[in-house]
């Protein structure tokens, strides 16, 4: 992998940010938030409106971010004040995104009418970068038909509503309104900043010829182990993402097998699909396939079942023969994909991983899973964010690193991930 398309970076890193305050109690929670960009490597510049600094001082933003804070269009009085008195125009350009927060409710019935009274609303109103708001105000403040027409103004402008959140108020009523807590802000910060840009959405790589002539076996889809003739226990999964990633190995010229679980998927054109049911039939069909022909690469998609049950019944276990799932022997699965890869001369290997909690959680996971399996290639994914859906997002982790693939149609991130494999093949 060279260097360039390796990205251990946090979505935030780099990232300049211009955080607007407008006035209410929740600014207070703006100072965390401050820190909590800084410290994903995120720069941060503050600008307040005047009724914001009747909550929390200048000083105080300014001792955190590192940096002159900016009140007014107007004032000469910092020596870094742009010297051509244009902050409204000078502050938005170095900014990769604007986030206000707390946004009053004044402040946004100004910003969603154009008007440009203060510095904030003024560079709002000349950037040309994304803008985010956290709204915070008082339930019925929030409430009242004339701010959610605003609100609503704002989303038809593009601009990106956070929260408002719900609970006990500083006002001491309780309900909507409440501004969004710092770690859920920087989260939906970090999941603005991770969407695709335009750019990488057109620039689905062309992946025709990358595969010219490899054999590529592929599992797929759930495995169900029976427990009686009505019984089984499963893996949650629709098969939609391994059956991409074999029409797309198709498209790039690879002479595709597929081993297919339980699935209502039609068969990718010129694809050849063995269907099975339990782990035990996929590990036959895999290395019968592997035996009749060496294969390039194994991509293991499929959710296998960890355990099955040591007998499956001939007939349906009856509550009333005292017949209990505790009452079954388990016995565990064979792991498919470690066992290819301990093979000796075997394909590129590459596995997934469908687990819960978040990306960070992913980076944990994946190199001790990938070198406990022994294989060169992982692809995690967040399971209950895709499971039966069209779409997905990738992380890949090889002994080089990590690299994400941006959330997209499971089409396009099969492609994508064919296009990196093929390279690895190559190289
Ligand atoms: O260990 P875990 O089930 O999370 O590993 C997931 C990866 O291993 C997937 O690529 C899956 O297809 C493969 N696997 C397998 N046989 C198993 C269990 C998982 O091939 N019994």
């Amino acid at each position: 992998m060279h260097e360039s398309s390796v990205t251990t970076a946090l979505p935030l890193q780099n990232r300049h940010i211009l955080i607007g305050v407008t006035g209410g109690i929740a600014a207070y929670k703006t100072c965390e938030l401050v820190r909590r960009l800084q410290d994903q490597g995120a720069t941060v510049q503050v600008v307040m409106t005047e009724a914001a600094t009747r909550f929390v001082t200048t000083t105080t933003f300014q001792a955190l971010s590192g940096r002159p804070v900016y009140t007014s269009a107007w004032e000469s009085a910092y020596q870094s004040a742009p010297p051509n008195a244009m902050p409204h125009i000078d502050l938005t350009r170095e900014a990769d995104l604007i986030v206000v927060a707390p946004a009053s409710a004044d402040f946004i019935a100004r910003l969603a009418n154009g008007q440009c009274d203060d510095l904030l609303t003024t560079l709002c109103s000349a950037r040309e970068i994304p803008l985010l708001i956290a709204p915070a105000m008082n339930r019925q403040m929030w409430m009242n038909p004339a701010n959610q027409r605003q609100v609503n103004l704002l989303r038809d402008d593009g601009i990106e509503i956070l929260g408002p959140g719900s609970g006990p108020q500083a006002c001491g009523e309780v309900g909507d309104g409440r501004m969004l807590e710092p770690d859920q802000l920087l989260a939906l910060i970090q999941a603005y900043c991770e969407r695709p840009t335009m750019a990488q959405i057109n620039a689905t790589p062309n992946i025709r010829g990358v595969l010219e002539g490899r054999h590529v076996l592929i599992t797929a889809g759930p495995t169900f182990e029976p427990i009686d003739p009505v019984r089984g226990i499963t893996n949650r999964s629709s098969g939609k993402m391994g059956f991409a990633i074999a029409k797309a190995a198709r498209d790039a010229g690879a002479i595709v097998t597929l081993v297919a679980g339980p699935v209502h998927l039609p068969t990718p054109e010129g694809v050849r699909r063995i269907d099975v049911m339990t782990a035990l039939e996929m590990q036959d069909t895999v290395i019968t396939a592997l035996t009749h022909q060496q294969q390039d690469l194994f991509i293991a998609v499929a959710a296998v079942a960890d355990w099955r049950p040591a007998l499956s019944a001939a007939g349906k276990l009856k509550k009333e023969s005292g017949a209990d799932l505790q009452s079954l022997d388990w016995i565990e699965n064979p792991d498919i994909l470690a066992s290819v890869a301990a093979r000796p001369n075997p394909p590129y290997c590459v596995g997934f991983a469908a687990e819960t909690g978040t990306i960070d959680d992913l980076r944990q996971l994946l190199p001790a899973k990938r070198i406990r399996k022994n294989i060169p290639l992982i692809v995690g994914n967040i399971g209950p964010d895709t499971f039966g859906a069209d779409d997905n997002a990738l992380l890949l982790n090889d002994d080089h690193g990590f690299e994400p693939i941006d959330r997209a149609a499971k089409s396009d991130l099969a492609k994508a991930l064919i296009y990196r494999i093929a390279k690895r093949l190559a190289g």
